[in-house]
């Protein structure tokens, strides 16, 4: 079938919306999705731009949202008409996946960066001869239609704005299971979060909802740490002018509880470890390119401090999606504060703009 897809085709170039064909035979176990919205999250960029060896021309898109085309014969989750939100894929087979784990899959790249069926490393797009690459995953959705499988596609209530809640399937997700999911802090702790993008803003989100009553935010970029404090932030640092381990012992006394570093710079992760009390907790979700080192101050992590790395907020994603869609309906999780919608064929647009720092979270509206 015919397809509008944006397409990364160069590092570092602007992508070009183009019609391409999507394979109309779908496999048992996959579902053709009419996509609705795809939110824009930094990783489709730096897959683009090849910090991750995704191959090139691909359809990036990885936080899509809805309605059930058609299904495989092996499908019983969805029917047609239903609602879903696409997510990461996952084997379901190795140890993590078989302990509920799915973000830690050891499968993880192959499903998700792969750009074919992990199965037979069939292709799914092409346009005329050339072959574009799809699945990245397990989705490709900056496009009208895209093709899924019964594992990363969650079932979401038709009473939600189905436009937007394609972000829960990774970056909000990703900030908002970092707490409630990894950290999971007492009710009356406290929580820095570094960098107030939509991962740091849906931490902060995350933090209001589980009761932290000192929630920092940490960031360079007045605006958002104006919407910091809207969505429940109860003190701001601006990282520019001075130095935010001083100003968060300063207002905590000791130290935080919990730190969350979502900005993958080595200094910051230090940062993030530095203001924490004794026995405080350091979650880090920034994706560094690979091979990047940090230092951290031994004796700091001697006193029961600790970092551990989170991957899409340790989700299982058919249970965490639909809590934070139920949160959302509720008004305790306001993701549309984050959102700027664009169409399609503005994507650079919307690249552009999140760069300058004026969209947190773009959201592609497919007509
Ligand atoms: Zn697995
Ligand atoms: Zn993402």
């Amino acid at each position: 079938m015919e397809i509008t897809a944006a397409i990364a085709r160069e590092p570092n170039k602007p992508f070009t919306v183009e019609k391409i064909q999507l394979d109309e035979n779908i496999r048992d176990n996959e579902i053709l999705v009419r996509v609705v919205a795809a939110g824009m999250c930094h990783t489709d960029i730096v897959c683009r731009d090849q910090y991750y060896p995704v191959p090139l021309p691909f359809v990036p898109g990885h936080e899509g949202s809805g309605v059930v085309e058609k299904v495989g014969k092996n499908i019983t989750k969805v029917v047609p008409g239903d609602h879903v939100v696409l997510t990461f894929n996952f084997c379901g087979a190795c140890p993590s996946c078989q302990e509920g784990e799915p973000g830690y899959c050891h499968e993880l790249f192959g499903y998700n960066f792969g750009g074919a069926r992990p199965g037979d490393g069939s292709g799914t797009m092409k346009k005329g001869d050339e072959l574009i690459h799809g699945y990245f995953f397990s989705q490709s959705s900056f496009g009208d239609h895209a093709i899924a499988t019964e594992r990363n596609v969650v079932k979401v209530r038709k009473d939600a704005p189905l436009e937007l809640l394609g972000p829960l399937g990774c970056g909000i997700q990703t900030g908002a299971g970092g707490v409630m999911n990894s950290l999971h802090p007492r009710a009356g702790s406290s929580i820095a979060v570094f960098g107030a993008g939509g991962v740091g803003l849906s931490a902060i989100m995350a933090a209001v909802v589980v009761g932290c009553t000192t929630i920092i935010a940490v960031d360079v970029k007045p605006g958002r740490l104006k919407l910091a404090k809207e969505l429940g932030a109860t003190h701001t640092i601006d990282a520019s002018s001075g130095n935010p381990v001083e100003e968060i012992q300063k207002i905590t006394g000791s130290g935080t509880n919990y730190s969350l570093e979502t900005t993958a710079l080595p200094a910051v992760l230090r940062q993030a470890v530095d203001c924490l009390t004794l026995r405080g907790v350091c979650g880090l979700i920034g994706a560094a390119p690979l091979g990047t080192e940090a230092s951290l101050d031994m004796n700091s992590i001697m006193f029961g401090r600790s970092v551990r790395g989170i991957i899409e907020g340790d989700s299982v994603p058919d249970i965490f999606i639909p809590r934070m869609v139920d949160l959302f309906m509720q008004g305790r999780f306001p993701i549309d504060k984050l959102m700027k919608k664009y169409k399609l064929a503005d994507i650079n647009e919307a690249v552009a703009d999140s760069e300058k720092g004026t969209a947190i979270k773009p959201i592609l509206v497919m007509s």
